[in-house]
């Protein structure tokens, strides 16, 4: 099995770090999104085993159980998100780095487990005030999940330091261009012929 080089991006919600994400997959052949599992329902627009795997509650505790996680967290509404073993170890078998759309309590703990065969980015909104506007203009919360969401954001900010590159989302273009230059060394550093 190749040595398992992981990139993880960690970011208050509603930061941007889904819509870097996105760009990255769509630019980078060998990076691949790592889907996670929840007992969230799916938004309408999302399918199952494509965004996340939509687990019932009893299905979820089972994976606990049985250790299929490499790491899990209660977010936000009391659901349940997870980081499956098994579909990190097939993307690196397969000669993909997994990238990990995880909170920061779950990217701390994938750093800890992994070290250096992680590269770590925290995307820091410009301020707390501009984080409330894309959330808001998102049009996917009602307003007791953004008050919810900032709250937690204040908590997150602090930890930002804990990551290897802090990256400010001011200008997307901008934001995305400076974590493409540090990926693009890794990435090419590290790759596996396939
Ligand atoms: P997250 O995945 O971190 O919750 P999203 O990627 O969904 O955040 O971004 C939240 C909203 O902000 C989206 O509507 C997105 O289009 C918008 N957005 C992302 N980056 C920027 C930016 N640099 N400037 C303005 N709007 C942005
Ligand atoms: P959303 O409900 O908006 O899709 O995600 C809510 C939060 O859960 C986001 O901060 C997202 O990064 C986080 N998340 C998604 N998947 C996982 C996971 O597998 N583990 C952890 N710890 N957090 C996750």
């Amino acid at each position: 099995m190749p040595d398992p080089k992981l990139i993880v991006i960690v970011a208050p919600s509603g930061a941007g770090k889904t819509t870097i994400a996105r760009k990255l997959v769509a630019e980078f052949n060998h990076i691949r999104f790592s889907v996670s599992a929840t007992t969230r329902p799916p938004r309408s627009y999302e399918r199952d085993g494509v965004d996340y795997y939509f687990l019932t509650p009893d299905e979820f505790q089972h994976k606990i159980d049985v250790g299929e996680f490499l790491e899990w967290e209660e977010v936000f509404n009391n659901y349940r998100y997870g980081t499956l073993r098994s579909v990190i170890e097939k993307q690196i078998k397969d000669g993909y780095f997994p990238l990990l759309d995880v909170e920061v309590n779950g990217a701390l703990n994938i750093k800890e487990q992994f070290g250096d065969r992680c590269i770590s980015f925290f995307i820091q909104p410009p301020s707390l005030e501009i984080l409330r506007d894309r959330l808001t203009s998102r049009g996917t919360e009602t307003e007791q999940s953004i008050a919810y969401r900032l709250n937690r954001a204040e908590k997150e900010l602090k930890l930002a330091d804990r990551f290897d590159h802090v990256i400010v989302n001011d200008d997307l273009d901008r934001a995305y261009e400076e974590i493409k230059s540090i990926l693009t060394p890794f990435v090419l550093n590290n790759q596996t012929n396939h």
